[in-house]
């Protein structure tokens, strides 16, 4: 069986004495052996949680990465810099980069390529708004953007982590239901089996307002392998919850 994965997100947080004492905390329930565990930072705390997670059973991830390997990108970080910090997952196509930074399908497909070339796992973030659920879209949105990624051609999709978040759920904490959730993530297998053989190993999680109380039972969904957790991934205390009802 495959192991779930948890993954924080820390958006735009954090401190080096917050961090230090939240991997400190987090470590100290020496999590990831049921689980996996991930914490993806702000681009300039890499190296300083990748030196607090070495050795660990927890990795690293990073929130974004260029599609391009070097040159004139201006503040971007391409996936072999992440790499120097054992980055092992990069979040892609996260709603909030798709809402203020105008990324496409198209851009999220060709991030998705870079990291997967330099060997960091893409965590592809897929979700719909509250007019596109209202108006009966979901499944159609959701498609749309995770297709863009699987047929780019080259690396293995089976080798990415898919998270369906509802942009309607994140950060508001409004959870979808887990009937909902499961319904798109059984629509979101049922496309991936048709792209790959190894579709049932693709961990696709659920993100939007996950918490330490609604965890159990959306991971106890059939196709729901996981989580993103946004806000409840900066308190150890719900964050290793979460990880718990994992197990
Ligand atoms: C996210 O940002 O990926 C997320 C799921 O946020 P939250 O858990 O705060 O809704």
């Amino acid at each position: 069986m495959k192991k779930k994965l948890i993954a924080g997100n820390w958006k735009m947080n954090g401190s080096l004495a917050a961090n230090e004492k939240l991997i400190a905390e987090i470590l100290a329930a020496k999590p990831g052996v049921a689980a996996d565990v991930a914490v993806c930072v702000p681009a300039p705390y890499l190296q300083q949680v990748s030196a607090l997670l070495a050795g660990s059973s927890v990795d690293l991830g990073a929130q974004d990465v260029s599609a391009h390997e070097a040159g004139a990108y201006t503040g971007e970080a391409s996936a072999q810099m992440l790499k120097e910090f054992a980055v092992r997952y990069a979040i892609i196509g996260h709603s909030e980069r798709r809402q203020y930074h105008g990324e496409t399908d198209e851009s999220i497909a060709a991030k998705a390529q870079a990291a997967l070339k330099a060997g960091i796992c893409p965590i592809v973030c897929v979700g719909e708004s509250l007019e596109e659920r209202e108006a009966g879209h979901t499944e159609e949105v959701v498609r749309r953007q995770l297709a863009a990624v699987v047929h780019t051609n080259g690396h293995c999709i089976s080798e990415i982590v898919v998270a369906y978040e509802p942009r309607w759920a994140i950060g508001t904490g409004k959870t979808a239901t887990p009937e909902q959730a499961q319904e798109v993530h059984a629509a979101l297998r049922a496309q991936l089996r048709l792209a790959t053989a190894h579709a049932d190993r693709i961990r696709i999680l659920y993100g939007g307002s996950m918490n330490a109380a609604n965890a159990a039972v959306l991971l106890a969904q059939p196709d729901i392998d996981g989580g993103l957790i946004g806000g409840a991934a900066l308190k150890a205390v719900d964050f290793l919850k979460i990880v718990e009802a994992a197990q």
